[in-house]
């Protein structure tokens, strides 16, 4: 299974998740398969920017990873997506999160995606989809990936 973090703060964020996952979908490459539900969470990183909203896709597709990428900027691009600032406010960002077993690591594409298990705005939404998927590199499944996540947060709060 092939998993894609969607997120938005710009805009009707609801609407954009919506329209990203159609145009996801509409690739005949792409069999759907279950879609969180949609997460607000505060942004981390970057400037001051509005809320985001969050969710994760999973899926099954004969494209290869690159080829994958390729097709979530053209869609990204498509609904407007301008590329500022590092981290900044943005319409529609979709990343991949894992593919299967695969790992990869060049300069365009980093399979796992390196921060998704730092990320609660990640988690959150995958934990409620595939709470059993393992993580290729770290041996862990997403389960307990979320609740460490968690502890370390609540652990940080009570300093
Ligand atoms: P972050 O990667 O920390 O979530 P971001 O999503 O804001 O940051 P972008 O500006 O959307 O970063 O993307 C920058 C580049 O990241 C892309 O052009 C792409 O080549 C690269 N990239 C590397 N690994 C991945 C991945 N797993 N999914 C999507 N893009 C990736
Ligand atoms: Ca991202
Ligand atoms: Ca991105």
């Amino acid at each position: 299974m092939v998993y894609i973090a969607l997120g938005s703060n710009l805009g009707d964020r609801e609407e954009n998740l919506k329209n990203a996952y159609d145009h996801i979908i509409g690739s005949e490459k792409i069999q759907p398969g279950k879609f969180s539900r949609f997460y607000e969470t505060v942004p981390v990183g970057g400037p001051p920017q509005p809320m985001f909203l969050n969710a994760v896709l999973e899926m099954q597709t004969s494209m290869e990873p690159h080829q994958l990428l390729e097709e979530l900027q053209r869609i990204e691009l498509l609904m407007g997506r301008i590329r500022g600032e590092k981290w900044g406010p943005r319409i529609i960002d979709l990343d991949i999160l894992l593919f299967g077993d695969r790992i990869v690591e060049d300069d365009t594409l980093k399979i796992p995606h390196p921060f998704m298990h730092e990320r609660m705005f990640v988690l959150e939404p995958l934990v409620e989809i595939a709470p059993h998927m393992v993580h290729p590199v770290l041996k862990k499944k997403i389960l307990q990936m979320y609740q460490e996540l968690k502890n370390l947060n609540q652990q940080g709060l009570q300093k």
